[in-house]
């Protein structure tokens, strides 16, 4: 049964990985993040937590995801290539292992009412889901300028019955969708979860969400061990804040042998793309210190990239640690170049990837050279139905 794992990188009791991280919040809003880590730290390793969540994970989320050999895939690039297919899950991506595993804390803490942040409306609708599978209510904030732009992520958070708040400050997108979170969060914190969707924010939830969705790469090592017998050579997967590829990494990096590759969305042309790593800098946002999109006076530059999923300024704390100790591979993928790999395994597996994950195939796709005969894994983030009107847009622009 998946229980999390101890990682070498595990933050310190303050929330530390290396210089990143921490837990950077108003004076109020500490006693809430203490009760929440003392909460998870009992049931971090607990059977019986892990047994009911177990139990859920499969009955709602239908886990385990298959670890599917891409057959033609390989065949084109000459090694054999797999999919972990997070693109299988109810409600499309990976986002519903955590939110589900949160608002099963959120209950067992005793809160009634979940809010969280959303961006294009993903995590918003995935927390619009649970809270009405587990019976919780649910207020969802949201950049006003989004809402215009995802008007049918809205409706569907409102049809799962949560509440949806216009943050019309700033650019009036994600990262003022969670500064009115926060400010809520700071109002009501007595009887409030605040979910958060990616692994960020404050101590302990870069730790915990990574815990969470390690699911990931608890069930592909053992389904790769399975499948070949031995160990990937590499791993990747996409970079938005970064929940995915931690979750894939974490039962790979202790292994020498297995490279594990993320991938940040690189954007087009002479913008940055969402790119923190590569080209942002040390700063503080959120309640943590990380890498951030931002000029030279720290003002934070909205994320320009083709996949809403990847579109947040800065990356978690682990990745930032992860980065500057070398333990794991970060390279950019252009937006021209994820949409060919869209198609590209649309037309030769019949699988439409979102375009978050469209950025991990089309890296794999471009070092082809690189990976003869070796065993890869891609974590499919997502499943690409929401960004098909998309897609077609951008392809009947080019012609
Ligand atoms: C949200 C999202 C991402 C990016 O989030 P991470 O926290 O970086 O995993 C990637 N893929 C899909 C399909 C998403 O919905």
């Amino acid at each position: 049964m998946f229980v999390p794992k101890k990682l070498r990188s595990d933050p310190d009791e303050r929330g530390h990985f290396g210089i990143f991280g921490g837990r950077f919040v108003p004076e109020t809003l500490m006693p809430t993040l203490l009760e929440l880590e003392s909460f998870y730290l009992t049931i971090r390793f607990d059977e019986d937590f892990w047994e009911e969540a177990h139990e859920l994970l499969h009955r709602y989320v239908g886990r385990p995801s298959l670890l599917y050999f891409a057959q033609n895939l390989s065949e084109e690039l000459g090694a054999r290539i797999y999919l972990k297919r997070e693109d299988l899950n109810h409600t499309g991506s990976h986002k519903i292992n955590n939110v589900l595993l949160q608002a099963l804390i959120a209950k067992h803490m005793g809160k009634k009412r979940i809010i969280a942040e959303t961006g294009a409306g993903q995590h918003g609708v995935a927390t619009a889901t649970i809270a009405a599978f587990l019976g919780l209510e649910c207020e969802i904030f949201m950049g006003a300028k989004d809402m215009q732009r995802q008007e049918l992520n809205v409706f569907r958070m409102q049809l799962l019955g949560a509440k949806v708040h216009a943050a019309t400050s700033g650019s009036q997108t994600l990262k003022d969708a969670m500064n009115e979170a926060i400010r809520d969060w700071v109002s009501r914190a007595r009887d409030t979860f605040y979910l958060i969707g990616t692994v960020a924010g404050p101590h302990p939830y870069p730790m915990m969400v990574r815990d969470f969705q390690s699911i990931i790469g608890y069930e592909a090592r053992q389904q790769i061990l399975h499948a070949e017998g031995r160990l990937p050579d590499i791993v990747c997967a996409c970079v938005g804040g970064g929940s995915n590829a931690a979750g894939l990494f974490a039962h790979f990096l202790d292994d020498k042998a297995v490279q594990c590759i993320g991938i940040e969305a690189g954007g087009q042309g002479k913008d940055a793309g969402a790119a923190s790593l590569k080209y942002g800098s040390v700063g503080i946002l959120h309640g943590q210190m990380s890498y951030y999109l931002q000029t030279d006076e720290g003002q934070i530059e909205e994320a320009q990239c083709i996949s809403a999923g990847l579109d947040y300024p800065g990356i978690g704390p682990e990745h930032a640690y992860w980065f500057s100790q070398k333990l794991v591979h970060y390279d950019t993928i252009s937006d021209n170049e994820a949409l060919e790999a869209f198609v590209w395994l649309s037309q030769k597996e019949g699988i439409i990837p979102a375009l978050e994950s469209s950025h991990a195939l089309a890296y794999i796709y471009k070092n082809r050279a690189t990976i003869h005969d070796k065993v890869v894994i891609i974590c499919l983030s997502g499943r690409g139905d929401k960004d098909v009107a998309q897609v077609k847009g951008h392809l009947s622009e080019e012609n």
